[in-house]
């Protein structure tokens, strides 16, 4: 999945970098994963 980099609007699935379906920006990220800090309670 993709983030569009102007209306950062979530894209699905792309084959290549191609362009953001909702405003034509060709710029898209990647999200952060969501366990990409190690945090413990403990
Ligand atoms: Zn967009």
């Amino acid at each position: 999945m993709y983030v569009c980099h102007n209306c950062e609007k979530e894209i699905e699935e792309i084959g290549n970098f191609v362009r953001c379906p909702y405003c034509a920006w060709r710029i898209l990220y990647k999200p952060p994963l969501p366990v990409a800090r190690s945090i413990r309670a403990d």
